[in-house]
């Protein structure tokens, strides 16, 4: 059966690609290096469709996928078992990333390209791995990372060089940052300087994905200094699943915090500006369609991310999920954001690697009911409107440097 580009998207992340000796990832694309969240760690390109998408190569899994890339006559193509499935493009490694900061620290160690935004991750590494013995996440990569491919202290500056560099590069929206679990609890005060200042000096949109504060008050805070999106990443919606693979979260946190925290601030921020964070494949579907339901009717979107077996992670043996149990969690998601009347894809240019975002969703949903097709014709004027009143914030940022 033919895929087309979501399909195909959802279903790489389930199987990987093999390369073929014909091609080289590290000559031409951004490289192997793992991204942010924790749960990639494979190749940054572009399907057809204008979909961004991380596929896994390095896992044991993905040896052993019917998909190959070849390098045929200076393109890309994807072969399923042999066959020509698509060509597609690798991303080229911008170059800001080999450009020094002032303090004279090379850029891709400050920030990297996920899709087409920029991920930060500037505070120190995430106290659940520091402790012994370690509370991480089971399929986080997060401590394998630090200090080895990126710098471990960042300062304000830093960042804010980076920011404009990928800024003035690659047309880069949005600057995520990213925080683990700090023991004092202040997560959100240590990244506040860095969100003031990228406001301040870049005119970018800030997406912030923290651990929730159990002070809420703090959230009217970052509402004031500008902060565009919040995301929370509860990981697992079943008790049992959550207690297993995140023993630091239901230690220190619990699953409520997370809930409560998304409810107050999909209230405070409006429909769509919050999101709760899912892993697909640690518990049953049925499972995660339940937490899409209850992060929907909240007026949150689910950022549902495809687990991956990391290499060197505690899962790194628990196979991937299957594309079939997958299908209907991601049909869910676009059609939970159309019922309850969530907008998705308004800021622009906001393409990501590691997820399916709810508009590409729309791949494998082929009918909408009446009300849905209306609901995305709303979700377009809101898009138009959203552009120009961005590019001109932008512009006059510009004007101001
Ligand atoms: S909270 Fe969990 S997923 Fe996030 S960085 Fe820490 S260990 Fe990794």
């Amino acid at each position: 059966m033919e895929l087309n580009p979501g399909e195909l998207k959802l279903d790489l992340y389930c199987k990987g690609i093999r390369l073929h000796e014909s091609c080289s990832a590290d000559d031409d694309g951004r490289g192997l290096l793992r991204t942010r969240g924790g749960l990639g760690s494979g190749l940054e390109v572009l399907l057809p469709g204008g979909l961004y998408t991380n596929i896994p190569v390095e896992e044991e899994f993905a040896k052993k996928s019917p998909y190959s890339l070849h390098k045929e006559k200076g393109k890309y193509l994807i072969r399923k078992e042999g066959k020509a499935v698509s060509e597609i493009k690798l991303l080229s490694r911008p170059k800001f990333y080999d450009a020094k900061t002032s303090t004279g620290k090379p850029m891709h160690r400050i920030g990297v390209l996920q899709g087409t935004y920029l991920g930060i991750y500037p505070t120190e590494m995430c106290g659940f791995w520091k402790m012994k013995p370690k509370m991480n996440c089971k399929f986080c990569s997060v401590g394998l990372n630090l200090g080895a491919k990126e710098e471990q202290e960042k300062s304000v500056q830093e960042v804010v060089e980076t920011a404009m560099a990928a800024r003035d590069e690659c047309g880069v929206t949005f600057v995520h940052f990213n925080s683990g679990f700090c023991p004092d609890g202040n997560e959100l005060e240590k990244l506040e300087p860095y969100i003031k200042a990228i406001k301040e000096k870049t005119g970018l949109l800030v997406g912030v994905q923290a651990i929730p504060s159990d002070d809420l008050k703090k959230y009217d805070r970052l509402k004031k200094m500008g902060v565009d999106h919040l995301s929370f990443c509860i990981e697992l919606y079943d008790k049992e699943q959550f207690c297993k693979t995140c023993p630091g979260k239901a230690k220190y946190l619990g699953q409520e915090r997370f809930l409560k925290a998304i409810d107050y601030c999909a209230k405070l921020f409006g429909k769509g500006k919050v999101a709760g964070e899912i892993i697909a494949g640690l518990e049953s579907p049925a499972s995660t369609m339940r937490a899409i339901e209850e992060f929907a009717k909240m007026g949150a979107v689910s950022t549902v991310c495809v687990f991956r077996p990391c290499k060197g992670t505690d899962y790194e043996k628990t196979p991937p999920p299957e594309y079939e149990d997958m299908l209907p969690i991601f049909r869910k998601l676009y059609t939970s954001c159309l019922d309850y009347g969530i907008p998705f894809g308004i800021a622009p240019n906001i393409k990501v690697s590691i997820v399916m975002l709810p508009e590409e969703c729309a791949y494998l949903v082929p009918n909408l009911t009446p009300k849905q097709k209306a609901q995305l014709a709303k979700i377009e004027v809101m898009k138009a409107a959203f552009l120009a009143y961005f590019k001109a914030r932008l512009a006059l940022r510009r004007n101001r440097k």
